[in-house]
C-alpha cells in the first residue's frame, strides 16, 4: 500500500549544544583527583584524572589530537565519581569540537560511517505502519543483520501483544553521534524521529541497547522500551528447561536501566539457568570494548575490557543482551546473546547458535525487509530519502 501524503517536514536543527568550554571548566573546577574513575579505566591510567586532562587540553601534545577517540565512552567513570562529574561527556564534547576543526575524520572511522550510511539508505531500510499504530518495533542494524529468523520471531511475539504493531528497519546513527559527527547524527535521527511522531507512533520498542540510548535521550514525544522488560512482563521464554550457571555482561548504553538488567535475569531464571554475577554487573558494569569504536584507533584499550570480562567471569559462558557486545566478547569469553537462548534455547545453550557473518548480513536485511514488507498492511510506509548529510 502506499503512504498518504504529508506535509513536508520542518527543518529540525541538531538538539546536541557544543558544550565544550562548559564542560572544561566543570572539570577544571569539580575534579578533586580522588582516582576512582582512574582506577576503573586503562585509558585514564594512561592519559591521567579527568583534572590533568582538562587541563592540558589544547596544549601541543600530539597525543591530544586523538585522546577523546580513544574513551569507550561507557560512563563507568561518571558512575564512580563522587563529585557527580561526568568525563564521558567531556571526552564526547572533545570529539565534537576534533570534527568540527576537522581533525576528527580518522580514516579508521570510515568502515563504521560506511556501515551506518549503507544502513540509512533506501535500499536497507523500510518504515511501515498498519492503521491505528502507535508503537514500533525497532530491531536496529547487527541483529536483524545477524539473527534474522529471531528477528522474525521476536516480531511474531511482539505483534501478537501490541494491537497494530509496526516496524521501522534504520540505523539509530549512534555511530555518527559516539565519533563527534554532530550534523550528520542531528539530520539523520531527528528526520526518523519526526516522521514517527507525525504519523502518531509514540512508543518505541528495540533489542538494541545503543538504539535505546538514543531515543532514551533525543526521542522527545517517543517513549522506548526494551523488548526484555516486555518479554519478562508476558511470561516468555516456557519450557527451556536449560541448566548450570551462566554471568549476565549489562551493556553500558543501559547501565542506568535496572529494569533490564532485572527482566534479563528474570528469563535466565526461567529457563533454569543461574546467574553467578561478575564484580562488574548492572549500573556498575564495564564496556565490552567496542564502545565508542576504539579499537580502529587505539585495539590495546579496546581489547582491556575485553580482558577484564575474561578475568571476572572466571570461564563461565557470558550472557549479554546487546548483538556488538556478543561479538565483541566471544574473543575474550564464551558469549551468547539472550534472544538466541529465548528463542532458540538448545541450539543457542549448545553454543550453536545461528549467527551470519558479512556478506551474508546485507543480504539477510534486504530478505527481512520483503518479509516485513508481505507481512505488515502498512498504510504509512516508506524507505528513507537520499541526500541525508553525509557529515564531512
Ligand atoms: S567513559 Fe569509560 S572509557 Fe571513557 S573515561 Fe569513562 S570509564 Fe574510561
Ligand atoms: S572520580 Fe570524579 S573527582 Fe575522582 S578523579 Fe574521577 S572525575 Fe575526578
Amino acid at each position: 500500500m502506499s503512504s498518504k501524503k504529508q506535509p513536508p517536514l520542518a527543518p529540525t536543527p541538531p538538539s546536541t549544544v557544543f558544550a565544550l568550554d562548559a564542560r572544561l571548566a566543570q572539570m577544571r573546577e569539580g575534579c578533586i583527583e580522588c582516582g576512582a574513575c582512574v582506577r576503573e579505566c586503562a585509558f585514564l591510567r594512561r592519559y591521567g584524572t579527568p583534572w590533568r586532562i582538562a587541563h592540558e587540553w589544547g596544549s601541543p601534545r600530539a597525543e591530544h589530537e586523538r585522546l577523546p577517540f580513544s574513551c569507550s565512552l561507557c560512563g563507568l567513570c561518571a558512575t564512580v565519581c563522587p563529585q557527580d562529574l561526568d568525563p564521558r561527556a567531556l571526552f564526547l564534547d572533545m570529539r565534537r569540537a576534533a570534527v568540527r576543526q576537522g581533525l576528527g575524520r580518522y580514516p579508521e572511522h570510515d568502515r563504521l560511517v560506511d556501515y551506518e550510511t549503507r544502513g540509512t539508505s533506501p535500499r536497507y531500510t523500510w518504515y511501515g505502519l498498519p492503521e491505528g499504530c502507535d508503537t514500533v518495533f525497532f530491531p536496529g542494524c547487527t541483529f536483524p543483520a545477524t539473527r534474522p529468523a529471531v528477528t522474525r520471531k521476536l516480531f511474531h511475539f511482539l505483534a501478537d501483544k501490541v494491537p497494530n504493531l509496526g516496524v521501522v528497519m534504520d540505523c539509530c546513527t549512534k555511530p555518527s553521534h559516539d565519533l563527534g559527527r554532530e550534523q550528520a547524527f542531528g539530520e539523520r535521527f531527528f528526520e526518523l524521529r519526526d516522521w514517527l511522531v507525525q504519523r502518531g507512533v509514540r512508543r518505541v520498542l528495540v533489542n538494541c541497547p545503543n538504539c535505546f540510548g538514543v531515543f532514551a535521550r533525543y526521542g522527545e514525544e517517543l517513549q522506548v522500551e526494551t523488548v526484555y522488560e516486555y518479554l519478562a512482563a508476558n511470561g516468555v521464554p516456557q519450557g527451556a528447561n536449560l541448566s548450570g550457571a551462566v554471568s549476565v555482561h549489562d551493556p553500558c548504553p543501559l547501565r542506568d536501566q535496572p529494569q533490564a538488567h532485572q527482566s534479563v535475569r528474570t528469563l535466565l531464571a526461567r529457563m533454569g539457568l543461574e546467574v553467578k554475577e561478575m564484580k562488574h554487573h548492572g549500573t556498575n558494569t564495564v564496556c565490552c570494548g567496542e564502545g565508542g569504536n576504539v579499537a580502529p584507533v587505539d585495539r590495546q584499550l579496546a581489547a582491556n575490557w575485553g580482558n577484564v570480562r575474561r578475568e571476572e567471569s572466571r570461564s563461565r559462558t557470558v550472557v549479554t543482551y546487546c548483538a556488538g557486545c556478543t561479538a565483541y566478547l566471544s574473543s575474550y569469553v564464551p558469549a551468547v546473546h539472550v534472544l538466541d537462548l529465548v528463542f532458540f534455547p538448545k541450539l543457542a545453550a549448545a553454543g550453536q547458535a545461528k549467527i551470519s557473518g558479512p556478506p551474508l548480513t546485507y543480504l539477510n536485511r534486504l530478505r527481512l525487509k520483503a518479509w516485513f514488507k508481505r507481512t505488515i498492511k502498512a498504510v504509512h510506509e516508506r524507505v528513507r530519502p537520499t541526500g541525508l548529510d553525509n557529515g564531512s
